[in-house]
């Protein structure tokens, strides 16, 4: 039994995140071929499978990694893999506000606010009704914490020959509940360093880390049919020289963090642990799984101009 941990040593990375922001915003799961068989362990007979099936009314779960993996076919096999040895697995961020042809029945179609200048704020200024369709984000939820629950059990040990480390591990969980959707992970002494080297290099104490926050803004702006109106504010991210990092996103203070006694009491070349507070829905994790992915990259590929 392994007693290495990411946030204190370099171990070889069993999984990646990343961040694609074409025409389709899609997360990418990039898992080593070494760690890969291990997502057949689930199947149809575990107890967290059946779960989640009987919970959420997904139609299937799919364990045939030459095609995909979870429920309702929502990562999807891209790749066989690089000369590194990983090999992509694509999750499309998901329209969840679909917009209806009936007109809005608070301002009758007009798009115009009944309180003075300015838009509707039922329908956003479109003039339209919508529906959510939740199906497909908690099947992406649902997914990201079965394949987090075995990395975090089977991670460590299956010693991958990867030659890059392990930047970062996630925790999910997915319940139809106030708090269903908290992440918890760990972040390797790299994503620190890149931190506390960009605050370095801008000789600030505190600074936004603009490209995540496009990415959290593009996944969040396609979820919610296209405009993310009002909420847009809630959308930040940012470092800080002590190594902290926060990612923020449209809710009642919903983010991700540092651990903040791990940052006070973090020796030099240490890690620390990630915790999430007032996610709630899976729109949220979703799109903090993006500005994490994000960050993924930048200290992946360090010469990216932030
Ligand atoms: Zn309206």
């Amino acid at each position: 039994m392994t007693t290495k941990r990411i946030t204190r040593d370099s171990i070889p990375a069993w999984y990646q995140l990343s961040f694609f922001d074409g025409e389709k915003k899609m997360i990418i799961l990039r898992i080593h071929e070494d760690f890969l068989p291990t997502l057949e362990r689930a199947n149809d007979d575990s107890p967290i499978v059946k779960d989640f099936l009987s919970t959420f009314g997904f139609d299937f779960f799919s364990n045939d990694i030459k095609e995909g993996f979870g429920f309702e076919k929502t990562f999807l096999r891209t790749s066989d893999g690089d000369a590194g040895g990983f090999v992509d697995f694509a999750i499309p961020i998901p329209r969840v506000k679909v917009w209806e042809k009936t007109p809005c029945s608070h301002c009758e179609g007009s798009g115009k606010s009944e309180y003075g200048p300015g838009k509707c704020i039922f329908c956003e200024g479109k003039g339209k009704e919508h529906r959510m369709e939740w199906k497909k984000p908690y099947a992406i939820s649902a997914t990201f914490t079965l394949f987090t629950t075995l990395a975090s059990i089977f991670g460590y040990e299956s010693e991958t020959s990867a030659k890059i480390p392990q930047l970062l591990t996630l925790q999910t969980i997915t319940m139809k509940d106030m708090h269903g959707a908290e992440i918890g992970g760990e972040l390797s002494p790299f994503v620190l360093e890149w931190i506390i080297e960009k605050a370095e290099q801008k000789e600030k104490d505190e600074f936004s880390i603009a490209p995540v926050e496009e990415a959290l803004r593009n996944t969040y702006k396609r979820m919610m049919g296209g405009s993310s109106g009002y909420s847009e504010r809630g959308i930040r991210s940012w470092g800080r020289k002590s190594g902290f990092i926060a990612i923020d996103c449209p809710g009642n203070a919903t983010g991700i963090y540092t651990d903040g006694s791990d940052i006070s009491y973090r020796k030099k070349g240490e890690g620390c642990t990630l915790s999430s507070h007032n996610v709630d829905s899976p729109i949220q994790q979703i799109t903090l799984i993006a500005g994490l992915a994000k960050l993924h990259d930048l200290v992946l590929h360090k010469n990216a101009q932030v």
